[in-house]
């Protein structure tokens, strides 16, 4: 699975502030959203980034996507430090690494049929590329998300969550990304739909070798996917480790608080609800 020796990703000591106005009279002040976050992230592996609602979780993410810059910090990409606020970005190094959101309704357009949803990523990218050859690629994409050629024509109002995030997840992946952020794709899903889109995330990642982080506040969710886990409390990662250490043997307090907070039979439920998914596809 996951080849420690090629890393494609770095981060050093990343943070991001965000300072409030404070209105007429109010002082400024400044929320430390994320304080010095390092990791890195090897070819065809799972990191799952775990941590309560408001620790800081989607700013990571938002910086590792190039959506928004770091306040400080280093996020290295095959040895080049890169930071939006700085750089000039390449077409091709904003394409290595893709998002996918918790809520697949919200980002996707609903005035755009899933055809075009799937085809825009080329189209701004490579506007040079013939109409016939996108179709093309969108269709194969359609497939291997496990939609149907027909719903090449439909709005995403016509599908259900686990479709529409299997469109989001396709939509990610058409500019043949290295890296995907999974910001809680499945946390807005009905548990058996959970099960489906996890089964399908992972035989995206034997097909296209792709590294994920993962990022999610379930556990049980997290212990059936990760290969390593870090966990992250008021900005800063507090545990980080190979998943069946932070499982069997935690280290921080937060973590086992967390692990205490995650009932036993949701970890195995998921595991029954995944397995009895397999035997059935
Ligand atoms: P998580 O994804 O783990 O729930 P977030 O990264 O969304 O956490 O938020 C981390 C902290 O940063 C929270 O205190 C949140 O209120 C604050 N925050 C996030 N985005 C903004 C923003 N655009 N402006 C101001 N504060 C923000
Ligand atoms: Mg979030």
């Amino acid at each position: 699975m996951s080849d420690k020796k090629d890393k494609i990703l770095s981060v050093r000591g990343i943070t991001r502030d965000y300072v409030s106005s404070g209105g007429l009279f109010g002082k400024s002040e400044t929320v430390h959203a994320i304080k010095g976050i390092d990791f890195d992230l090897y070819r065809g592996e799972t990191l799952a980034l775990v941590g309560e609602s408001g620790c800081g979780k989607s700013t990571l993410a938002r910086i590792l996507t190039l959506i928004d810059a770091q306040t400080s910090g280093e996020l290295i990409i095959r040895d080049k430090p890169i930071n939006i606020a700085k750089n000039k970005i390449s077409r091709e190094m904003r394409s290595r690494i893709q998002i996918v959101f918790q809520n697949p309704y919200g980002s996707l357009n609903p005035r755009q049929k899933v055809g075009a949803v799937l085809e825009e990523p080329l189209k701004i990218n490579f506007p040079e590329m013939p109409a016939e050859e996108r179709r093309k690629k969108a269709m194969d994409m359609l497939k291997k998300v496990g939609l149907l050629p027909e719903h090449f024509g439909r709005y995403p109002h016509m599908f259900s969550g686990g479709q529409r995030q299997r469109i989001a997840i396709g939509r990610a992946l058409m500019l043949n990304p290295r890296i995907l952020v999974l910001d809680e794709p499945v946390s807005a899903l009905d548990l058996s739909i959970q099960a489906q889109i996890l089964n399908l995330l992972k035989d995206l990642q034997d097909e296209f070798n792709l590294s994920y982080l993962f990022i999610s506040h379930d556990l049980s969710v997290v212990k059936y996917l990760a290969d390593r886990v870090m966990v992250m409390y008021f900005g800063e990662i507090v545990e980080h480790g190979d998943r069946d250490q932070i499982f069997n043997d935690p280290q921080h307090d937060y973590t086992k608080t967390l692990l205490a907070a995650t009932p036993k039979t949701s970890i195995e439920s998921i595991r029954a609800r995944v397995s009895r998914h397999k035997a059935s596809a």
